[in-house]
Formats: C-alpha cells, structure tokens, sequence
C-alpha cells in the first residue's frame, strides 16, 4: 500500500481564512495579473503604489488563526465580560428581542449586507421598513415628519441644537439645556457647541426659564421627558414660556414610555429626539443603536440625516425612495446642514419591526408592565422608610439615601443587579421590559429594606401608577395596518422575508460601490455580536464587568495604531463623519494649546467627499477648495498658491488617499510636508484605506490625523446604511485631544480630551468583535495579500472596460488603485443615453449599480473588492460591455431614444405581463445575456424606474394609506 499520509500537522492548518475571504484563488489572479499585464502582485502593486510611501516592514499583527480558533479565542473574551441584570437606565435598557427579528434581521445577510438605499428600484424591502420605523417615532412623538435615524440620541440632540439656530427666529443667545437630561447628552452637545459658538446653558428648568437665560436670549430649549431621574412633569408651560421668548423646543423623549404618555408633539414641542434601542435592538456596550428625531411640519425640509418617502414609478404605482436628496451633505458640502451620512439603518429596522410585531397595544402592555415595576418598587421603598425623590416617573426610581448611595450600589451589585449612583446621596433604579420579580427583591434587600417577595400581589394590590393623570396620553397611535397584520410569528416571518426578497444585498451578487467597499461579511466575524455576553452590556457598567471587552478594545485600538502608522487610535466615534468632526476638533485643539486659534482654514479638493467640509464646518473651521488638476489629481500649484495665501490661518488639509479618482497620487508626501511647513496639520480621510492596509501607512508618510471605517475597510457590514464605525487615529502631538467621556474617564485621554462625539463612552462596541476577528483571522499576510487583490480587481475591470469606457483617472504607470471611474459622458453627449439609464439596466442584469456621479457627475465609480471572484468580476464586466453595445443601438437609430431597453430599465413582472408595444423582446427586457444562470438566479425588482422628483413635490414620509397600494395592485 502507498503511504497516503499527510503530516498532521499540515493538516491541522485547515483552509486559511484569506482564502475564504480572498475571492479569486490562485488561477484566477494569475489570469487577472495577465489582464493587467503583472507577473505578480508584488510587481503590481510596485507599480501602483508610489515608492515614496511604500513601507517595507511587514505589520506587526498576531499570526493569523483559522476559524474555530479565533471563536475559541472569542468565547475567552466574552466570558470576562460579565452580565448583571441592569437597572442603570440613563437611555440604555434590557430588551427582549423577538428571536424572530434576531434571526431574520440582525442574523440575517439579507439585511444587513444590502447598501444605503441610494438605488431605489432595488431597495423597496428596507425602504418600507424604514418608513414602518418613521411611522412608530412620528406617531409616538406626535410630530408628523420623522427621519430614518440618526447616530445615537446624545448626536441627535446636538443636531436639533443645530437646527434650532438654523430655523428658529431667535438666532442669538443661549441654547437652554434642563439639568435633568442624560448627562452623555449634555456632554456631546457641549462638545458640538463649542467650536460653532454656541453657548450651552444647564439648569434646572423645573421652575421655568430662569431670568437669566431670558436676560440673554434663548434660541432653543432641551428637556429631557421622562428626565434623566425619572421625573415626569408637564412640560406645557415651559413650552410656552420658551416659544414666547422665540426659543424652538425640543423634548428628548423615551418611545416606550409615549405609549402611555402625552406625546411631545401634543405638549407643543418643535423637535423630539431620542432612541429607539429599547424596541428590540441589545444594549451592546453602547451601541450600535437608531437615534431618531421627528420634526413639526415646517421642519421638515431642514431635517439633518435621511428621510425616506412615498413617490411612483413609471407605471404610477406608489414606491418608496429617499426623499430630498438634494439636501445631503454628498450635494451640499460646506452649505451642509449636518455631517451626518452613514445612520444606522439595520437598528432602524429592528425597531420598526418590534413594533410591527408587538403593535400598539402589545407596546403599550410593555409600557404598562415596565411602569408597574418601578411602581411597585418605589412603594416597597417608601413603606420601608426609603424616600423617593418623585411622585410622578415613568421607568426610573430615584431614591435618597443620605451617604448611603455608594454602599446600596455595591450591595445591589453583590446580589447581581447595577444600579445607578447618581451621587454620594441618590440611586437611580430603572425598570424595563426584562425586570422580574426577583429584581425587584434584591434591589429592595440592598437599600436594607428587604420583604418577603411573595407579597407581591398585594402591595400591588394597593399601589396606585405614578404616571400623572393630566400626562395620559389619550390619542391613537400605529394605526396604519401594518401594525395590526404581523401579529403572529408565522406573518412575521413572512413579512419578513417578502420584504428582504424585494432587495438586493450582498447576499445574492457584487455591489461594485467605489468608496464604499462592500466586501464579504463573514458570518465567523458576525456570530459574536449576538453573543449574551457582548450583547447585553450596559454601557455605563462598572470596567470589571466589561474586561472581555475593555481588552479587545485595546487590542483593536493598537492593531489599527500599526496598520495606520498612527500612535493612537480612539474607537468612540460611531460612523466615518463622526471620525472626521473628533479628527477636526483635535487639531482644532492642538492649535489653541500652542497659542494659534486663529488657524481655521481647513483646505478640502474640490473632489473631496461631501462630509470633509459639513464637518469642518461643524469644527469651526472655514473651507477652502482646492482644484483638481486635468489628470484628477490635486492641483498642486493651486494648493501652494492657497497655502501661501492662508499661511497664517491655515489649520489643515483635509485630503483622501488614495484619491476619491481612485488614483494613488504621486507627490502625497510632498503635499504633506507642504502643508507642514506652513504650520498646518494633514488630516488624511482614511475611507479608502482598503487600498493601504499592508502597503502604506498614512501616519507614516506625513499625515497626523486619520478617520477609518470599520464598516468599510474592516468588514462591519452597511446594514442598509449603517451602522457603522469611524475610528479617529492620529499621531502623538494630538493624542491629548481625542474624544473621552464623562462617565467612563478611560475611554479617552486623561483631562477628557475634547470630550465625547457620541453618547456612549466606546460608541458602537457590540460591533467591534466583526473587525477584531477579521485582523485575527487575516494576519498581517492576509491583509496586505487582500489589499493587493483589491487592487488587482479594480486594475482588471479598467482594463477590460476601457475599450468600451474610458477610464478617466489613472496614477502611476496608468493603473489604477482599488477603484475606478468610468467616464459615460461622451456617450450621453452622443446618444443621449444617461448615467442613470446605465445604473438601472445594470438591475436588469442582476447587479447593484457603482457609485453613481461621485466624485464626478455623469461617470461611474466601480470598486470591486478583494472578494469578488473572477467569475463575478467577468459577469460584471460581460454586464458593462453588453450594455455598451445597447448604447450604441441607441445612437445608431436602431432604437429610439425614449423606447429602448435603457430607458425603460429596470424591467418588473407586471411590465412582462402586460402588452408589450416596445421595440425590443421581452427577453431582451429581463434575460438580456439568456444564459442558463441569469435565469435561475434572476433578481426581479419589484417597481420601475421611480420619479424621484414627485416624492419631494409631494411629501409623503409615513405608511400611506392602504388602499394607494390596492389600486395598483392589478
Ligand atoms: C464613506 C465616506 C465618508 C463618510 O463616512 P460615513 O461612515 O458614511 O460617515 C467620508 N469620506 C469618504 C471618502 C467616504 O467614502
């Protein structure tokens, strides 16, 4: 017998991760270095990337592990982190998520591997259940214009504070912050009012407005409803004292407890903000979580963040898109109203769909039974001599126990439950949808006033709510039926799963989106998300309880330090715009401590994405563009010239590298050193560091202050539109200027930094895992080996398209970097046929279309990633060069310009259906290739092309009424 043997050893490897992650294997680049003319990715990326700021060193990273054991390693992790029943409230509660939702949303590929709903026709699914979420915030707030999420509630409240300035009529004075709002809140609307002159002012608002503050001028109010004890007071005379002294009102309100209380809107507020986490979605450490903000109508158009609304297709039928575009800061730039573009769209739908799933009564009985709890608990409290602060709350007890409050805390703990220490004097003990009985027990045995829990019933028996009679809300809310039909698991899931069919994600094919980089998700990175023990933190829990996870923050924190170059790296900021403003505040800072605050002059290419001047707007700074030269480069004699004309205000240069062309440009460290000299700082926008990790290092080639995007480069998953995580990274010098935050002092540098940018002291942390087990999995080799094949991707694309597209942009040796823009401008100018004709065919074919019009209009911007294969890569292309073809049956005459397959895509059933006057076929419609394989794996979507500019004509941004969609259905 022939010894058959392989050493053990060798076979205990397993298939390295790289390889799963990696699309094409070994043949497949070989066939692709062919294409692009390399013997090797070596020599490729020697060619591509500038020698200047090559480094030679391998990272210095953990050896990669293979799948079962970076779990193992995982597991380790999430077994010192240590889960207590948590009563600490202060916006962040237990929550049972319906395992139906768990599964077949936040589990699921569909869902949250799919894009920001920028191309509609393919997006109906997450579009509607956008619009269930917008319906349960306008309804509960009683404000009829609610938008699709915003970062957390701490930034939500800072934008209504931005947009109290913008629309009130009060322009000066104070913005009035009651003393009774949560303190991260206070905290984050400190840091944004700073650099944008605002002057913050906290008090007690109880009494009314004080005389001072009317002294002064108030343009806008915050109050917190319930407060941050636990309070419920009628906010009504306050809301008319600030609206007689021109002050816009908002009310930072709990969506549970509006199921029992007067809404907002009804109390007369202008805005509420708030967040949605305790429908359904895990406290995760802080995060990721849905803000959300609703608005009075006259509002509406200022909303920061998306909206999505009601508009119809071509065939009239009514069809979901994302309303007034035009405002984004992608379009608006330093005329921006906000920053904001990544949100946090899969949470949104998970709390949408909590409420689907529960209804309005269901809430309520949540509400009702959360509300009895505390009841109950405050009565045990007082009967056993413990005072009670309030008479009227919601969810949240404040007890007062003078000296006392640091010892009950500590006996709470002991028996497994954290409460809250308010001060040396006060406790806070909040109840939600998960507390029992039990709970309630121990709580009562650490404040010494322990009772038999099986009298339960009858102090329950004589203990009246403590919601205030006048407060009662009395209204209808989630009337809409699709509140009322998903009731039951088996609806549920259903609903669920028609509405994810009706999507693409990345579930069925490419999403080739430049500058996003939408590459694999693995579902090994993704299962310790929902792991109890990184899902039920609170983020406010004692540092021992989280070791697990306060050591893979360190870790992630150090092994992103090495890939970057950089000396620290703060993981606070939850999505890129975010890390941008922390990045812009830091140097903002660097430049007073060294006695020059008169440096504002934030120099941004014209080419840059539009959230670089929305945030340096929002740090305070002035914009200035800088020109892009003929080759798409930064035009470097306009750069000196600006440079020398702002030398003495000049803070920094906010570029992206490689370029937004996709270009790695040539002179980035002469750029650099340039701005240097003039005493500027280089802020490098790190969104496409997918073309760096392993071969350059931005803090090494002259940059001193990055963004990434974990969601991005680092594999978090886009979940619609977020969540996402923008990590700030920067050198030395700035490190004392990163953000930190009140209530957990070690998650920034010492003296607190610039303070927080987001409500929760690490931001997103349930989502970190997802990056820390990609750096495990990959190894430094892993990385750059992915980076290369990124690069190798976009490379054979631009050579394969380029004798049907031009290629507008290419860096050294006529290569591109990991992306590249098509240029379909000459043909529009020939056939007429336009950008947008291009991207909705592309649906016919089966693929998510590129990045449309950024960074420049009428072009195509197609980033492919390292794990895309090469038979998708030439199915992609096979796509791109049929469609050229069509291009030109246009411009011949063959077709005529309105009745062709381009303008008429995408192609649905109900058009197959119907007559059919065009003068193409059917197949030629929906199976243009008629391969085997289009067939079995076609994507149909679900309306035509949609009429953006009807929708915003016509607003309409909550479920519409039923029968719109029954007269359509035939
Ligand atoms: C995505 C992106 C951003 C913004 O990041 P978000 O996470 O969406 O806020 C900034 N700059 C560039 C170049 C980007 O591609």
């Amino acid at each position: 017998m022939t010894d058959r043997r392989i050493p053990l050893s060798a076979l205990e490897q397993g298939t390295p991760f790289a390889a799963r992650h990696i699309g094409p294997d070994a043949r497949d680049r070989a066939k692709m270095l062919a294409q692009v003319g390399f013997g090797s990715l070596d020599d490729l990326t020697a060619a591509a990337v500038p020698e200047s700021i090559r480094t030679t060193e391998a990272l210095r990273l953990p050896e990669a592990r293979d799948e079962a054991g970076v779990l193992a390693e995982l597991r380790g992790l999430a077994a010192r982190n240590t889960v207590l029943r948590s009563m600490i409230g202060l916006g962040y509660h237990g929550t049972f998520t319906p395992p139906v939702i768990l599964r077949n949303v936040l589990e699921n590929p569909a869902w949250y591997t799919a894009y920001t709903p920028y191309q509609p026709e393919i997006s109906q699914g997450r579009l509607e259940a956008l619009l269930n979420f917008q319906t349960v915030v306008s309804d509960l707030t009683g404000l009829p214009t609610a938008g699709a999420s915003l970062l957390d509630e701490a930034t939500a409240a800072a934008e209504a504070m931005a947009l109290s300035r913008r629309v009130g009529k009060v322009k000066e004075g104070v913005f009035l912050v009651d003393a009774d709002c949560l303190p991260q809140t206070v905290a984050v609307v400190r840091t944004r009012a700073e650099p944008t002159g605002v002057e913050v002012m906290v008090a007690d608002l109880s009494g009314g407005i004080p005389d001072e503050a009317a002294e002064r001028g108030v343009f806008g109010v915050l109050v917190q409803y319930p407060g941050a004890s636990g309070a419920v007071r009628d906010l009504r005379g306050l809301v008319d004292r600030a609206h007689d002294l021109g002050a816009v009102v908002t009310v930072a309100a709990d969506l549970l407890a509006l199921t029992l209380l007067t809404s907002p809107g009804e109390l007369g507020a202008d805005i509420a903000v708030g967040t949605s986490q305790r429908f359904g979605v895990p406290m995760g450490f802080g995060g990721p979580h849905a803000g959300y903000m609703a608005v009075r109508d006259s509002f509406a158009r200022s909303l920061p963040g998306r909206l999505v609304g009601v508009s119809r297709d071509a065939d009239g039928a009514p069809a979901y898109r994302l309303a007034l575009q035009t405002r984004e800061q992608h379009i608006r730039r330093e005329k921006a109203t906000s920053n904001i573009c990544t949100a946090q769209v899969l949470l949104a739908v998970m709390a949408g769909m909590y409420a689907v799933y529960h209804g309005p009564d269901g809430l309520a009985a949540i509400a009702r039974r959360t509300h009895r709890y505390a009841a109950l608990l405050a009565a045990g409290l007082r009967e056993a001599g413990v005072e009670v602060v309030h008479d009227a709350f919601f969810d949240t007890v404040t007890a007062r126990v003078p000296g006392r409050a640091a010892e009950v805390v500590a006996a709470a703990r002991a028996a497994g439950v954290n409460l809250w220490q308010a001060d040396a004097d006060h406790v806070g003990v909040t109840c939600d949808e998960t507390t029992g009985r039990g709970d309630l027990a121990a709580v009562w045995s650490a404040f010494g006033a322990a009772r038999d829990a099986s009298d339960l019933d009858a102090l329950d028996a004589r203990t009246p709510d403590a919601l205030p009679e006048g407060l009662l809300r009395h209204d209808a809310y989630l009337t809409h039926p699709v509140f009322h039909r998903h009731r039951s698991e088996t609806a549920m899931l259903r609903y669920l799963r028609r509405l994810a069919d009706r999507d693409y994600a990345l579930d069925r094919g490419m999403i080739p989106l430049g500058s996003c980089t939408m590459k694999l998700n693995a579902t090994v990175e993704m299962e310790p998300v929902t792991w109890p023990e990184f899902a039920e933190l609170h983020p406010f829990a004692p540092a021992d309880q989280a070791e697990g996870y306060l050591s893979m923050i360190r870790e992630l924190e150090e092994r992103l330090a090495e890939i970057t170059g950089y000396d620290r790296v703060s993981l606070q900021p939850n999505a890129g715009s975010q890390g941008e403003l922390a990045g812009l505040l830091a140097v903002r800072a660097h430049h007073r401590a060294t006695g020059q605050p008169g440096r504002n002059v934030c120099l941004i290419p014209s080419s840059a994405h539009g959230t670089n001047a929305a945030s340096a707007v929002m740090a305070g700074m002035r914009v200035v563009v800088v020109a892009t030269g003929e080759n798409g480069d930064v035009d470097a004699d306009d750069l000196r010239a600006k440079i020398e004309k702002h030398a003495d205000e000049l803070a920094v240069l906010m570029v992206t590298y490689p370029s937004t062309h996709g270009v790695f440009e040539e002179d980035i460290a002469g750029i650099c050193a340039a701005v240097h000299d003039a005493g500027g700082q280089v802020y490098v926008d790190g969104a496409n560091l997918n073309a760096l990790v392993g071969l350059a290092r931005p803090g090494r080639f002259g940059a001193d202050v990055s963004h990434l995007n974990l969601h991005k480069t680092f594999c978090i998953p886009h979940g619609g539109g977020g969540p996402g995580v923008g990590p700030v990274a920067v050198r030395s010098h700035l490190a004392p200027y990163l953000p930190g935050h009140p209530l957990q002092p070690t998650a920034g540098p010492a003296g607190g930094g610039i303070g927080p940018v987001a409500a929760a002291p690490w931001g997103s942390a349930g989502i970190l895992p997802i990056s820390w087990a990609y750096l495990r999995l990959m190894g430094a080799e892993g990385l750059r080996r992915a980076t290369q094949v990124a690069v190798l991707g976009a490379n054979y694309i631009a050579k394969r398209l380029e004798a049907h597209y031009p290629v507008l942009y290419t860096g050294p040796g006529g290569l591109v970097a990991h992306e590249c823009i098509i240029d379909v401008r000459p043909l529009t100018r020939a056939t007429g046929v336009s950008i947008d004709d291009v991207a909705k065919r592309l649906i016919d074919y089966g693929f998510h279309a590129p990045t449309m019009s950024f960074p420049v209009a009428g072009t195509l911007m197609i980033e492919p990633t390292e794990s895309e294969n090469l038979a998708e890569l030439d199915r992609f292309c096979d796509a791109m060069i049929a469609i050229r073809a069509e291009i030109d049956r246009v411009g011949s005459g063959e077709w005529p310009k309105d009745d062709n397959p381009l303008a008429n895509a995408p192609h649905t059933t109900a058009q197959l259906s119907g007559e059919w006057p065009h003068p193409y076929t059917r197949q030629q419609a929906v199976f243009p290739t008629g391969t085997r394989e289009e067939r079995d794996g076609k994507y149909w979507p679900p309306v035509r092309r949609i009429d953006g500019a009807f929708g915003d004509r016509n607003l309409v941004c909550s479920c519409p009424p039923v029968a719109e969609h029954a007269d359509h259905a035939g």
